[in-house]
């Protein structure tokens, strides 16, 4: 593919500002563990955030391309996806599809290659800085914008770590479902020590909770013991329409508006979207 301008061409993107101000806010969806709810996550959230008219991307950055598949998002040979941004310096801004499914809700895919990306960075100069360098150009047209992370704590993963301001941790209602869970810290540690000191929990979000389960309830009182007020007051519950929605490419709220999921992650928007406007207001 062509190598493109670093900034790209920012006038192809819809003006969505409506002459308000941005927020900016840029969250990565992090856990090495595997299966957790993290592109479930990026994918509907992402949706109900646009739903509540707040401009918001969801970048895909898992070589799986699940967030991508999701969204019912398909690559397009003329166009760069995420790997072109990393590997080959095309511009963020080239790389976005605009309105998908919601006037609000933009996106970019990803592909298998980028398994590659985390290999092919290796020599490049601040390597881990290479997604942030990427976003800026584009921060100020958003609200919110989502980055979905592999499992693992990898290149990629560090690069969504150090572009954010916050991280929000899933966490299955599962036997071991903390485990790991401190080697995640201890890179979030690590990241605001020497990369990026901003970087703040979003909050830790309990995902497939199933309430006639004790399990879930001990999952969910060991988090609250470990994370305190960080834990979000919206939890997920398990739904068997959050895992077919994505076979159709759809977020939960145009698959089935009225299913427990739909509600889970509608809510879990209106609760984020409530502490930032109260933080807003605070600053006023
Ligand atoms: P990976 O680490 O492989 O990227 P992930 O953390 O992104 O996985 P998801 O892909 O979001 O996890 O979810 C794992 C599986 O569980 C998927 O099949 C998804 O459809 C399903 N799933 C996620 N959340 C729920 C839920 N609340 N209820 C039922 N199924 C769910
Ligand atoms: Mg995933």
């Amino acid at each position: 593919m062509a190598k493109l301008s670093s900034r790209g061409n920012l006038t192809n993107l819809p003006e969505k500002t409506g002459g308000n101000k941005s927020l900016g806010r840029i969250i990565a969806i992090a856990n090495q563990k595997g299966g957790v709810g993290k592109t479930t996550t990026a994918v509907n959230l992402g949706a109900s955030l646009a739903i509540a008219e707040k401009r918001t991307l969801v970048v895909d950055s898992d070589p799986q391309s699940n967030a991508s598949s999701g969204l019912g998002v398909e690559l397009d040979p003329e166009k760069p996806d995420l790997y072109d941004c990393l590997v080959d310096g095309a511009s963020i801004a080239d790389a976005i599809r605009t309105s998908v499914h919601f006037p609000m809700l933009d996106m970019v895919p990803a592909r298998r290659d980028l398994a590659g990306a985390e290999l092919e960075l290796i020599d490049r100069v601040q390597r881990e800085r290479v997604l942030r360098v990427a976003l800026d150009s584009v921060r100020d047209m958003y609200d919110y914008i989502l980055i979905d992370s592999p499992p693992s704590l990898g290149l990629l993963t560090l690069n969504a770590l150090v572009a954010a301001d916050t991280v929000l941790i899933p966490i299955q209602c599962e036997f071991y479902a903390l485990e790991g869970l401190s080697q995640l810290l201890n890179t979030v540690r690590i990241v605001q020590r020497n990369m990026n000191r901003k970087l703040g929990i979003e909050g830790v979000l309990l995902t497939m909770y199933d309430s006639r389960l004790n399990l879930s309830k001990q999952v969910k009182g060991e988090a609250e013991e470990y994370f305190g007020a960080k834990v979000f007051k919206t939890w997920i519950p398990r739904n068997v329409r959050l895992a077919e929605a994505p076979s159709f490419g759809q977020p939960i709220a145009l698959y089935d508006v009225l299913s427990t999921g739909a509600r889970g992650y509608l809510s879990l928007a209106a609760e984020i979207v409530r502490k930032d406007e109260r933080k807003q207001a605070s600053v006023a």
